[in-house]
């Protein structure tokens, strides 16, 4: 395709995708590269996107970021999951917590053993044999040498960016300000060969990566990539956005509080809460939306609520030419199990494990692309879940949802729980069996069998086992401190 050496890496766009972006390229192979990175102070940055998943810890470890100082200077603290209230029904909540549930066996899931501890009447909610499930409701927290990595981070965007800025700046990532008026095309292969400055100034590059948000200017607005619209499948199309003071103590999860025609997210940081609200403009108006969202929240406002628009879809190709579209310019799911940070971490990662140094090739383009759209599609599946397995009739949105068409790879894992108790970790796939079957179990999804090795136990023996996972849960955290008595010890913001 091309065998132009790359060596002038430009990244345009500075919100957490650009900046990620250019703290992962400039620290892990920026000795051989030129990276600069263009933003506009004219064009402010979608500020939310203020939750994450464990996969963020894989990353930092990665570019050597010390956890108490990036908490500390993000205002963060810790998330073990969310919690849904109101989504399979009015009044009925579940939480979709990070961990694993109970033990496994070669054969089985926990579920099986569980499922048939619930027709004998030997268990209670599926949630006290998760440690990261009961520590939210607990909202206790701990960090131990020998734990599993099960949690993440409720972090400002904003000083998450300067805090990823900071770091590419120190290894040689170039930082220049200014409007990108115009995107420059060769005339031999349609490549991106600069992009203008409304200063006048020619910014040259070799490789192009499109951080500049939901405009796309490089990926959709240049190269005209197309874009896979899933409104039919994820209907909600705008939020709302709003700071408040925090009542209470910060909490380590999410609160995901399903409305009428959307849902509201809360998120605990330690200095304030982010707040907003998704919703669906086809069953309501901006101004209605924003007063649900005001009569919803706990605590002052600390700025003025803020609307944001999108289109739930993906980029047609996420790579395109010698183009790569990280962030928002990529595409967008929805917020409701914080994916977009992982996705864009995930194609960081992808175009340094395929980094074109030689020339662009389309195998490597084609294979980026592949893996991307898997995994994308995999999480859409997980997300439209949500919203298609409900009992909720109560409103127009919630019968659209209820009723509307849903891809055939989710109708069949939706099956295959419902007939075999069986959840499946797809290749490419971020979430693992116990998301899916905390998330089907927590709408409502009820398995009609478990699988017969469980009938091998003795009913003493499954109770024996039951219980003495629950009581191991239940000590475990137990001994871990109040969530927020951690951050102040270990990571409290200055
Ligand atoms: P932006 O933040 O929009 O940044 C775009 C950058 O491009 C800016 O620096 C701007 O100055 C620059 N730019 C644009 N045009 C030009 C130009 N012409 N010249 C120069 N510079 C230009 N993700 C999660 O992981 N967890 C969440 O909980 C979460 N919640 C979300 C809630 C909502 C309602 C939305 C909409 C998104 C949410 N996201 C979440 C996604 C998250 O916000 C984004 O993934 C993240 O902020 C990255 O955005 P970005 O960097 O791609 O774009």
């Amino acid at each position: 395709m091309s065998d132009t050496k790359i060596k002038n890496v430009i990244i345009a766009g500075g919100g957490t995708a650009g900046w990620m972006c250019a703290a992962a390229l400039s620290k892990l192979l920026g000795k051989n590269l030129n990276i600069t990175l263009i933003e506009s102070d004219d064009i402010p940055t979608v500020g939310v996107g203020e939750a994450t998943i464990p996969t963020l810890l894989v990353l930092h470890k990665l570019l050597g970021i010390d956890e108490a100082e990036f908490m500390a200077a993000t205002n963060a603290t810790f998330k073990l999951g969310i919690a849904f209230d109101n989504w399979r029904d009015v009044g009925k909540d579940y939480i979709h917590s990070f961990g694993f549930i109970g033990q496994d066996c070669w054969a089985a899931g926990f579920q099986h053993f569980w499922l048939k501890g619930l027709k004998q009447n030997l268990v209670t909610e599926i949630g006290d044999y998760i440690p990261e499930h009961l520590a939210c409701r607990e909202e206790r927290f701990a960090i131990l040498a020998n734990q599993d990595k099960n949690y993440a981070y409720h972090l400002d965007a904003g000083l998450y960016a300067k805090f990823l800025r900071n770091l590419a700046e120190k290894h040689g990532c170039q930082r220049l300000e200014g409007k990108i008026q115009q995107v420059n095309l060769r005339e031999d292969n349609g490549y991106i060969q600069s992009l203008t400055l409304a200063s006048g100034q020619q910014v040259e590059g070799d490789l192009f990566i499109d951080c500049t948000g939901f405009r796309g200017l490089l990926i959709e607005q240049a190269l005209h990539t197309g874009y896979e619209d899933w409104n039919h499948w994820l209907p909600c199309d705008s939020a709302i956005a709003v700071q408040t003071q925090t009542v209470g103590k910060p909490v380590p999860y999410v609160r995901s509080i399903a409305h009428d025609s959307g849902w509201q997210w809360r998120i605990p940081l330690q200095n304030r809460t982010g707040n907003g609200l998704v919703f669906c403009s086809k069953y309501l108006s901006d101004e209605d939306a924003k007063q649900l969202l005001l009569n919803n929240i706990e605590g002052e406002l600390l700025n003025e609520p803020r609307v944001i628009k999108y289109r739930t879809g993906t980029r047609r190709k996420l790579w395109n030419k010698n183009c790569v579209a990280i962030g928002l310019s990529s595409g967008f799911i929805e917020p409701l199990e914080s994916t977009s940070i992982h996705l864009f971490q995930q194609s960081i990662v992808r175009l340094m494990l395929m980094f074109p140094s030689n020339g662009i090739n389309q195998a490597a383009v084609d294979e980026y692309n592949r893996q991307c759209r898997s995994e994308i599609d995999n999480i859409k599946d997980f997300i439209i879940l949500h919203y298609h397995l409900t009992d909720r009739t109560d409103s127009p949105f919630w019968r659209y949802c209820k009723n509307m068409p849903i891809p055939d790879t989710l109708k069949h894992r939706m099956d295959l729980f419902k007939q075999n108790g069986k959840a499946v970790k797809l290749a490419d796939e971020l979430f693992g069996e116990a998301s899916w079957v905390q998330v089907m179990i927590g709408q409502g999804l009820m398995p009609e069998q478990y699988h017969p090795i469980v009938d091998l136990m003795s009913d003493s023996e499954l109770k024996d086992f039951l219980d003495t996972i629950k009581a191991g849960v239940k000590r475990k955290v137990n001994n871990w401190p109040n969530h927020l008595d951690f951050i102040k010890h270990y990571c409290q913001a200055k």
